[in-house]
């Protein structure tokens, strides 16, 4: 038995101004709270905020203040946590990977946060055709286990992001003009539900929750301790990186979009764009990412946006771990700041040229934002990931029936001051606006937003329709009486269903 502090000592040190302004933001709640949980599972599970040594993806995700950030170390721990949060009605976050963008989605404001990086075990069945997946594990601890037995998952593009959001939301992959979507290749949950309890969670048992888990995000249901996902062969791949001039743009975007628009057919490729504003030199780079699911150096699929003279052009037969990068982010350099922002169209060259017209356009306002490092990030929702989404019962997204592909724009700017916050968000505003002005024009609109890409204040789940908006808020109500994963309840961070 471990010997509760009264007070963390931080509190105990600081000055008498510091202190009020300390005390008060952590209530008395949360501080007993914090004391059960030590108690409970000792100091090593425990860390205090000013005492921790611990970061985050985003900044302003990095400033909040906890009043203590819990580590369990199985699905028990996060029943028992749950139940001391509840009772002695503390507020709380949820964190995986921790590629939220703002306070409280996954480190609690004054409160107490789960942080699952201790369930990141991944598990392959014998028969090598699924895993299970801790609910804290990260991206490249999944292709790190996988890779080695020439497997592999619906994973994401970088290491670090968390597979909790990851496979709740939505999950593109660069894989997914093969496999699909991340949530439709998810047989089950495990989840302890707002009550305290673990249930499993799949078609068979539960099968409303297993609709709803699939596009609702994390955060609204209870907490994830662990995912079983399904595993395919998969050996090393080509993957390729580009840039090119500025003056090439258009030559570049019109070859990508035949990649995006041919992936229907040759499911062995995968390509992104980025466009992005280098603030150094004052000038905008195109950029791709090519892959090629198959060990072939310059695979022939590419040979026409390889007749564009690039600036860099590399290129790697990899395991998809080792292009997506380490699972940790170091503690330096600090984070900055991000917004994400998102829109869906239908295919069209046009508008990608369009877009781009308007990201340069409106960036003027901007350029001297300290730090900034805009991008407008386009790729596919292949047909194949479409068809998909009807599977096992189907999910929360509402894409269906949609005849596909789809484009996903994500508008990504990264900057470093507070005191820029509102202008950067502003420009996002106003470029998304005038995007989605040009798609309806062009009769290319499509309502959906990614949660994974959007931006806090956007109702994202009317994106899904009506319906399924609805029918997610009574599944959120039926599991959630109490409303403990509510915007009102404990647990209020992030994308909320009520
Ligand atoms: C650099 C970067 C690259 C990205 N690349 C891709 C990509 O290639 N494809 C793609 O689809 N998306 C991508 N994303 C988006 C990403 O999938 C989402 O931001 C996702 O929500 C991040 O999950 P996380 O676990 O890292 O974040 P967190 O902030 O830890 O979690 C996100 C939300 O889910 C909740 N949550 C997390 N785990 C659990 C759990 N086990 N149980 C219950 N709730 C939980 C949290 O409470 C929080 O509300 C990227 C994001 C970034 C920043």
């Amino acid at each position: 038995m471990y010997l509760p502090r009264s007070l963390p000592l931080w509190l105990l040190v600081v000055s008498v101004d510091t202190l009020t302004v300390q005390l008060d933001s952590i209530s008395p709640n949360c501080q007993n709270a914090c004391n059960t949980l030590e108690s409970e599972f000792g100091s090593t599970a425990l860390h205090y905020y000013g005492q921790d040594n611990f970061t985050i993806w985003d900044a302003k995700q990095l400033e909040v203040q906890y009043a203590c950030r819990f580590e369990p170390s199985n699905k028990m721990e996060v029943a028992a946590a749950l139940r001391v949060l509840t009772e002695a009605w503390c507020n709380f976050a949820v964190k995986c990977g921790g590629h939220s963008r703002d306070p409280d989605f996954s480190n609690s404001v004054g409160g107490v946060t789960i942080d699952l990086r201790r369930l990141n075990g991944v598990e392959v069945a014998m028969n090598e055709s699924l895993a299970r997946i801790g609910g804290g594990a990260v991206t490249a601890d999944v292709y790190s286990a996988l890779d080695a037995r020439n497997l592999s998952f619906v994973g994401g593009r970088v290491g670090s992001v968390g597979v909790g959001g990851f496979v709740t939301g939505g999950g593109t992959s660069p894989l997914s003009s093969r496999h699909g979507w991340a949530v439709d290749n998810i047989y089950e949950y495990e989840l302890v539900l707002p009550n305290a309890t673990s249930v499993t969670v799949n078609e068979h048992q539960h099968p409303e929750l297993y609709w709803a888990l699939r596009g609702a995000g994390g955060g609204n249901f209870g907490i994830i301790t662990s995912s079983v996902a399904r595993t395919f062969p998969q050996g090393r791949i080509y993957a390729g990186r580009r840039t090119w001039n500025d003056t090439y743009t258009e030559q570049v975007v019109d070859e990508i979009y035949d990649l995006y628009t041919g992936q229907d057919h040759n499911t062995e490729v995968s390509a992104d764009f980025y466009y992005g504003y280098v603030q150094a030199q004052d000038t905008f780079t195109p950029a791709g990412n090519l892959r090629y699911f198959d060990p072939i150096n310059n695979p022939p699929v590419f040979a026409p946006i390889d007749r564009i003279p690039a600036v860099v052009s590399s290129g790697q037969i990899s395991s998809l771990g080792d292009i997506s990068g380490p699972g940790r982010i170091p503690a330096t350099p600090p984070p900055a700041r991000h917004l994400f922002q998102t829109t869906t169209t239908f295919p069209s060259r046009e508008w990608v040229q369009g877009s781009l017209q308007i990201f340069r356009e409106e960036i003027e306002d901007v350029k001297s934002v300290q730090g900034l490092n805009p991008q407008i990030i386009t790729y596919t929702i292949p047909s194949r990931a479409i068809q998909g989404m009807a599977d096992r019962g189907g999910n929360a997204l509402g894409l269906s029936n949609v005849r596909g592909p789809l484009l996903i724009t994500l508008l990504s700017t990264a900057w470093l001051h507070e005191g820029d916050d509102v202008r950067v968000g502003d420009f996002y505003d106003r470029v998304l606006a005038r995007l989605e002005d040009a798609s309806r024009q062009l009769n290319v609109y499509h309502p959906y937003k990614y949660i994974g890409y959007g931006r806090l204040r956007e109702d994202i789940f009317s994106s899904y329709g009506a319906d399924n908006r609805e029918k997610l808020v009574q599944v959120q109500e039926s599991v959630d009486p109490k409303g403990i994963f509510t915007s009102g309840g404990l647990c209020r961070g992030g994308f909320k269903l009520r």
